[in-house]
Formats: C-alpha cells, structure tokens, sequence
C-alpha cells in the first residue's frame, strides 16, 4: 500500500476540462501573482502528461517553446508563464512529466527499491508523483501551484488526478482543486455550459469535486449562468469565476480575476487570512500599456512561425521592451521559408523599424535568414539575432563581407570548407541529447562595445540552449572587417555576442534573455532594441546615423 501522505502545506491543484489551450498557464500564474501580491511566498510545479522526459525532444510546431530554467532544464513553455507572473524561483524539479515520473519508478524498481512488490500505477506511480510535489512544497513557500497539463479525460493525466484525490482526501483544508473549462459561445449569443456540466462529472468519476470553477468564455459570464453552472456541477456560485477573453493583453488577467474576488475565495478556502493586497505592479502595466500612443513595427522572421506559441518568451520580451518605451508592438510575423530571394525579403521588410531572428534548429529557412540578415545589415536596420540568429549573422558576414561563398555552420552543412560554427571537441561522440549546452553561465563582454553599453557592467549571466559554437580562427578576420566579438562565455572563452561597427544597432547573441525578461523588469537588451526601432521609426531622416540611442 502507499505510504500515509503527510500535508503540511497549502496546494491548489489546476485541471483542465472541455478542450486544450484554454490558457489554463495563464489562468495558474494569474492566481499566483494575486496570491504574491498578498505577500504570500508560492511555488508552482507543471504537469505535463506526455511520456518525453523532458520538452526539449519536442518538434516546437507541436508543443511551442521549450523554456529553460537556470539549472538547464529544458520544460514545458508554462514555465516562462510563471516565471513571467510570479517571483516563485523555478527549476528542474518544477516540471513534472510522465516520463520521468515512469524512468523514477522503474529506476527504483531495478535498483530493488520495491522488493518483492508488485510495481503498479496505485500506488507507485502515484506515490512518486505525489513525493515530486512535495519535494517542491518542502522549499521555504505556503502555497504550492500545481498545474496538471491536457484535459481531464486523457488516459494520460489520470495518474496525476488521482494523485491529487489522494491529497485533497488526506486534507480537504490544505488541498483544494479548480478546474478551468470552457463555456462555448453558440450563434453569436448563447453561452453554453453543457461541456462544463461534463467535465466536472468526468473529474467527479476519478473522484475528484472541484472547489473552484474558471470558466473561460468570449466575455463576463452573467450571474444567471453561473448560478446554473453552480447548480449542476455542486460548486457555490460565488466559487464560478469567469475567464473572459482579455481585449489588451494576457497582463490584464491578474486584475480581471481579482475584480471577482479570486483570491478571497481561495484563501478562504485554505483557512488562511491576509488583510491587504498590492496590485500597483499590475495597476501601472495595463494602463502604460492603454495609453500608449506610440507603436512599434518589429519583424520577427523564423522558421516555427506558424505555431504561435513557438516564440513565446521572445514576443512577450519584446511586448516588455516596447512598454519600457511607452509603446505598443506591432509584430510583423514571417515564416522564413515564405521569403523567396533578397529583393522579396526587402520588400517585405521595408516597413519594419527592426529586425528580430529568433532561436532554431536543423537547414530548412536558413538561405532566407540570410537574406534578412544581410537587408538588415547594409540598410541599417536594427537587428537582434538570438543564438541561431546569432549564427546566421556570422555565416552572412563570412560570405557577403568576407566572400567564403560556401560558409555556413556545419549544423546545416557538415561537409562545408568554411564552417562558421561547429561542434567543440568533446561533444562529436555524445549523443543528440547530451551536447546542448544549458542553463545559466557567466559571460564576459568587452569594454566600450554596444552590448557593454548596454547592461552597463561586464560580468552578466545568461541562459542557454544550443550545440554549435562560432569557429574561433574567424574572429581576426571579423574584426579587421567589421563585425567584432562583445562577448566570450567566462570560463570556456566561447563566442557569446558579434556586434557590426558600422550600424545604429546590430547585435547577435548566442544566449537567450528571453527567459529573463518580466513585464515589470524589461530586459535590457529587449529595451534598447525596442527604443532604437522606435527612434528609426520616429526620425527616419536618420537612416545613415549608426549611433545607438539610450534606452529609457
Ligand atoms: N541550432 C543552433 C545550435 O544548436 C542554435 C540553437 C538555438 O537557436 N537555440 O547551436
């Protein structure tokens, strides 16, 4: 039998009902940025039921962004919407998957941590699960976020439901669940909650009552649809709250569900009191970002473009930086493959103030990539390259500038005389999964460079994930030519940033700020690129300055 489970802090879990993408991510970091502004220390864990190890196996076309923690775990991309929400530190041990739930127990069951038992779903697998959780409720917080990934009903997810039942029957005052589902809009007008009705009965099956509904639905839900919400599914009206579509931006969230007393309801529900709430963080963003008048024209072109979530930490980046600027973003998003030759890509680019190449991997786009880098090089146009963006940047230069007309990294072109990134040594006989570099290192920047200019300081850290490294013999010719290095990681003196001398602002970084920037602490990097397009933007008779601007 499984062992007693001793609940000796808070946890809400967070299901999800009906369909995918009801952005269950947003409506979990939402509810832990209310209860932060409570002054209450959270954590959040993520489920994520597929049998991967760990989202960096994943084609992002399926699964969108893969996050990475500091500790170089590579996760699901609600990560990056917790982190984006909430201050609760996140690491490996904050994503849950069912692949290293299963690898744990079957680990253990050969090492003969479970002799003479019979190993099975109930109650090893759950056990396991339910120790991951509270691994993470041990860390020095109250409340523990647990969000379980797909929808209620999945085969997959039926071991974490039932893992949540066994807690919430331990201590239904320390462990509550809410589930968020969808409310249709029919014909324009009708709302309908029958799909609701059925997927808290298909949780109730698995023995799970919800205490809370999110109902996510076009707009408000009226108090006569959620007093029949309530009356079908045994959750008090006052517990039904909307989710409604939000007109502005996923920032505005937070506030939406505070009007409806979220958080009350839920520290009610734990048997905890706070008197007072801060809400200024959020108060402050949502109106910059209402009354701005100003807008920006990025384009992001990339070769995951048509997934929209693939770039997530990089559009919401620079929505971060264009509010540092008081400024809304226009994001012009172009699938790099849709871009046929140069002159295509320069008219397709003529009307963005800055040029933005985001994160990838393997050939496919990468001709074009170049071509855009180039438009954006001799047009003086800012350019922010990041990690392969970076790299096209240094095959562009090899080839227009240097004339190595086959240059190209060998990731794309093993077998190519002038290879501008390769693999260091030591990674040739690792396989796939073991050669990315990851996580967290120091870097060094050079004095007087952009960059330099930039954070203000030398020693920064930054996080990483990629597996090719910018050939050093280059470097001399690059400089002499210029296009000089900014940046070298600390400790292994590898390429970190490539910058042109002669342009406002032209800048490629191996590294991913990315995963640092918040709403309410914008990037550096972020902002004073977003602030250089703008002053393009705002003074186009300075097409030929190559001096960049401050940012604010
Ligand atoms: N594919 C490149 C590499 O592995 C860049 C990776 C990335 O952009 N994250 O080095």
């Amino acid at each position: 039998m499984g062992k007693p489970i001793k609940v000796d802090k808070k946890y809400i879990f967070v299901s999800g009902g009906v369909c995918s993408s009801l952005g269950k991510g947003i409506a979990t970091a939402s509810l832990g940025s209310l209860l932060e502004a409570h002054g209450i220390k959270i954590a959040i864990v993520k489920i994520d039921p597929y049998i991967n190890v760990t989202a960096g196996s994943m084609n992002p076309f399926q699964h969108g962004e893969v996050y990475v923690t500091d500790d170089g775990a590579e996760t699901d991309l609600d990560l990056g919407n917790y982190a984006r929400f909430t201050v609760a530190p996140l690491d490996s041990r904050n994503s849950i998957t069912t692949g290293q739930i299963y690898m744990e127990v079957i680990e253990g069951e050969r090492s003969g941590r479970y002799l003479g038992e019979t190993v099975q779903v109930i109650p090893h697998i759950t056990d396991c699960i339910i120790e991951r959780i509270r691994e993470v409720g041990a860390r020095d917080v109250e409340i523990v976020l647990v969000e379980i990934g797909g929808t209620v009903g999945d085969i997959e997810s039926i071991p974490f439901v039932e893992a949540a039942r066994q807690m919430i029957q331990e201590s239904s005052q320390s462990v509550i669940s809410i589930h968020l589902t969808l409310i249709p809009l029919i014909s324009n007008d009708e709302l309908k909650t029958k799909p609701t009705q059925h997927s808290v009965k298909e949780l109730r099956e698995i023995g799970v009552q919800p205490d809370i509904l999110m109902c996510r639905a076009p707009h408000i839900l009226p108090l006569e649809l959620r007093k029949k919400i309530a009356l079908f599914t045994n959750v008090a009206v006052e517990d039904v709250i909307s989710a409604p579509d939000v007109e502005e931006s996923v920032y505005e969230v937070p506030l939406i569900f505070y009007q409806q007393r979220l958080d009350k309801v839920v520290l009610n529900k734990l048997g905890l009191k706070s008197p007072t709430i801060d809400l200024s963080n959020w108060e402050r963003i949502v109106n910059i970002h209402r009354s701005a008048t100003a807008t920006v024209t990025i384009a992001m072109v990339g070769k995951y473009i048509d997934h929209s979530d693939s770039y997530k930490s990089v559009e919401e980046s620079l929505w971060h930086g264009a509010l540092a600027s008081n400024a809304r973003l226009n994001l012009v998003r172009i699938e790099s493959t849709k871009l046929v030759d140069f002159e295509d890509c320069a008219k397709m680019l003529k009307e963005c103030s800055g040029i933005i190449l985001p994160g990838g991997f393997g050939q496919r786009g990468v001709e074009e990539m170049i071509h855009t880098v180039r438009y954006a090089r001799i047009n003086n146009v800012p350019f922010f390259g990041i990690c392969m963006g970076m790299q096209i940047m240094a095959i562009e230069f090899a080839r227009n500038v240097l004339g190595l007309e086959d240059a190209n990294s060998a990731e794309m072109d093993p077998t190519c005389t002038h290879p501008v990134t390769t693999l260091v040594n030591k990674q040739h006989d690792t396989p796939l999964g073991g050669i990315m570099r990851l996580g967290r290192e120091h870097i060094t920047l050079q004095k007087d460079t952009l960059i330099h200019s930039i954070y203000n300081t030398l020693k920064i850290e930054e996080r990483h994930r990629h597996r090719y490294e910018i050939v050093s013999d280059l470097i001399p010719s690059f400089h002499e030519s210029g296009m000089r290095v900014s940046a070298y990681s600390t400790q292994a003196h590898l390429v970190e940033a490539l910058e042109w001398s002669e342009h406002r602002w032209g800048l490629g970084i191996q590294f991913h700020p990315e995963f640092l920037s918040r709403p309410h602490t914008p990037h550096p990097l972020f902002r004073s690129f977003i602030a250089n397009a703008l002053h393009l933007q705002n003074t186009p008779t300075s097409k030929s300055d190559i001096a960049s601007v401050a940012y604010p």
